[in-house]
């Protein structure tokens, strides 16, 4: 017998003598469960402004330099009047001057080599920057860093 939880694991294994029991059935007890969600829509991060800045360690790709979110903008690698996608492979982050600097141009056209990479993140990743920002926020950052 195989069951589904809403469509979302299966039973692979059950055990052979312990049941769980609801008012009127009887179920053998899972013993092994796969996952049907793959793992890249577990893992998938929105793309959305404040997390290209997370990825992005809220750096500046073309000065190098931190920034808050305010200052902050998304540039478009290929720029979005030479059809240049708003994704996380074609957004990076940049500081206004920068932005207003590269204009239209790619980054190479306007020899301003990028200082790393877009790439979309996991959701591991991204959890980690956020919870690292937040505690260094909050002043606990070396309760976690500092160790040793
Ligand atoms: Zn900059």
């Amino acid at each position: 017998m195989t069951l589904f939880f809403g469509g979302r694991a299966q039973i692979i294994e059950e055990h052979a003598t312990v049941k769980i029991k609801s008012p009127s059935k009887s179920y053998p007890l899972p013993k092994v469960i796969r996952l049907i969600n793959n793992f890249k829509q577990l893992n998938y991060v929105k793309f959305t402004r404040e997390n290209v800045f997370y990825r992005d360690n809220f750096t500046c790709a073309y000065c190098g330099q931190k920034f808050v979110k305010s200052e902050l903008t998304m540039d478009h690698i290929v720029p979005k009047s030479r059809g240049g996608a708003t994704d996380w492979l074609n957004i990076i982050s940049s500081c206004a001057p920068c932005n207003n600097k590269k204009a239209d141009r790619t980054p190479i056209e306007a020899a301003m080599p990028m200082l790393f990479k877009a790439y979309e993140p996991s959701a591991i990743s991204m959890m980690i920057k956020k919870f690292s920002k937040k505690s260094q926020q909050a002043g606990f950052s070396h309760w976690f860093f500092e160790v040793g």
